[in-house]
């Protein structure tokens, strides 16, 4: 079930206090419209009722997709409360849900990840495949282009429906590589073992390279 409290923010700009309402529990079974606004950003959007200035705010927030037996814990900037929020999520027996049983559990820290997290689950992949191939990726583009260091990348899907991986320089220029299925089907053959035991719940470069070591 949501579950949502109310908020005072003082408008940075006119300086008077408007609501806002914080999602501690976003459960898409009985706040379907929140699908999107968390995908596109606007649950985080304060507006001032004076002004009508507006800006993003961050809160942390449980993202529950029953349907497709999917949660993520969102704290911005704090992994370990993020992790703290998943343990007890995970012991919680009133919410009626077993998060132990089939679920994908996942916590992230920054919007960037949130986003990206709920675009590999609506696109049907597995992030931990994801992240596994973003180190060939990157290993592949370090070599060949040593005098850049690659500082984010994530995967996307363009408007032509098609994937990629967006990778930001240390220059702050971004770039692309193309996404491809043979390679994703071919890292998912070769870590099907080692992902069926894992059941970790942040899933990133760190996760990856300690997969990767294990099955070396
Ligand atoms: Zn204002």
């Amino acid at each position: 079930m949501s579950k949502t409290h109310v908020e005072m923010i003082k408008c940075p700009k006119c300086k008077k206090l408007s609501e806002m309402t914080v999602w501690d529990v976003i459960d898409v079974t009985d706040a379907p419209e929140m699908k999107q606004k968390i995908r596109n950003g606007e649950a985080f959007r304060w507006h001032c009722s004076e002004c009508d200035d507006n800006s993003l705010i961050f809160f942390p927030t449980i993202y529950h997709q029953p349907g497709d037996k999917y949660i993520v814990s969102y704290v911005p900037g704090d992994p370990d409360t993020a992790e703290k929020c998943m343990k007890d999520l995970s012991n919680d027996n009133e919410s009626g849900y077993n998060f132990n049983n089939g679920y994908t559990r996942r916590v992230v820290t920054d919007m960037n990840q949130l986003r990206e997290k709920l675009l590999i689950l609506d696109e049907g992949l597995d992030d931990r495949i994801i992240e596994l191939m973003k180190l060939f990726i990157v290993a592949d583009i370090q070599t060949s282009s040593q005098d850049l260091r690659i500082t984010e990348i994530y995967f996307t899907k363009e408007k032509d429906d098609t994937y990629s991986f967006a990778i930001r320089f240390d220059n702050d220029k971004w770039g692309g590589t193309a996404f491809s299925k043979d390679n994703y089907d071919q890292v998912a053959k070769t870590f099907k073992t080692s992902l069926l035991a894992d059941n970790e719940v942040i899933i990133d470069t760190e996760w990856a390279v300690e997969m990767l070591n294990k099955n070396m």
